[in-house]
């Protein structure tokens, strides 16, 4: 694979690298995107209309147990050379902010430190009235289990289409945004707020905003360099085009 000099050289320069993820990322995992057609059992429904406080409030018992779905595969699933090229990444910059609308802590089992984890995690559970944390609970053969705080339903610790993202995950995430040199964009639509406004607002800072995608976004016409290519090839070879060296430290091909 070959990259653009003035690419390798900006990377090779940048003090503040911000990078922002989204499912494209965990897909060579085997974990399905959202726009891809879901298999077996769940291939009949749309998960834009499964992750939302109204889907949980109509069906609790269904959103519980395609949450239960989607962990088990999570779990099943390994991080794969997109997720180390990150983690490897960090060593080779002063300073690299990983952002992340993922919820599948693939980043974090990679060995990536201080993930900021824009959509939660879906290997955590808070009740859905309160918004307590809960990690255990009494088995009874109710579906979703309730809160032993308060009684409510359990739900997943992520965010939902048309919930607000945590607020302080939200916050280092726009200033890393806006205080990088260089935005690499991975396997991400773009189409989701806020989260797509990152890499416009690194870029009218000045930062270089570089995305990784097989299939252009609404973010491409924006962006500085676009490559066109998996995560998990592309990051890889980008690092040992830029360091060399990378290649002997075991970073994966
Ligand atoms: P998305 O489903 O909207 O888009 C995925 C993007 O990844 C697409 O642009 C696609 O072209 C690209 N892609 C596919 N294979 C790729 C690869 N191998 N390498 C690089 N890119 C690849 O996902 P999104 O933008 O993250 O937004 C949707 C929401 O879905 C987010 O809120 C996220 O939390 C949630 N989600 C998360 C997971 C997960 O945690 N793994 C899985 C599905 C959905």
């Amino acid at each position: 694979m070959k990259f653009d000099e003035f690419l390798l050289e900006a990377l090779r320069r940048a003090r503040r690298v911000a990078v922002l993820t989204g499912a494209g990322i965990s897909a060579e995992s085997g974990i399905p995107t959202f726009r891809e057609a879901q298999t077996g059992l769940w291939a009949q429904y749309d998960p834009q209309e499964l992750a939302t406080p109204q889907a949980f409030r109509r069906n609790p018992r269904l959103v519980w147990e395609w949450y239960a779905w989607r962990r088990q595969l999570v779990t099943q699933a390994e991080p794969n050379p997109g997720h180390l090229a990150l983690t490897a990444l960090a060593g080779f910059v002063p300073q690299l902010t990983l952002i992340t609308q993922n919820v599948d802590g693939l980043h974090q089992r990679a060995g990536s430190a201080g993930v900021i984890e824009l959509h939660g995690n879906l290997t955590r559970y808070i009740c859905f009235d309160r918004r307590h944390p809960v990690s255990a609970w009494a088995e009874t053969d109710e579906v979703p289990p309730r809160c032993p705080l308060c009684g409510s339903r359990l739900r997943p610790d992520v965010v939902w289409f048309g919930e607000s993202l945590p607020a302080e995950a939200l916050r280092q995430a726009a200033t890393a945004a806006r205080s990088c040199d260089l935005f690499l964009s991975v396997g991400t639509s773009a189409l989701v707020q806020p989260a797509a406004s990152l890499p416009l607002e690194a870029r009218q800072q000045g930062a270089m905003v570089v995305e990784v995608n097989p299939k252009e976004t609404l973010l491409t016409p924006y962006v500085s360099v676009y490559v066109a290519g998996r995560a998990g090839e592309v990051l890889p070879a980008l690092l040992r085009a830029a360091w060399p060296s990378a290649a002997e430290n075991g970073l994966p091909g």
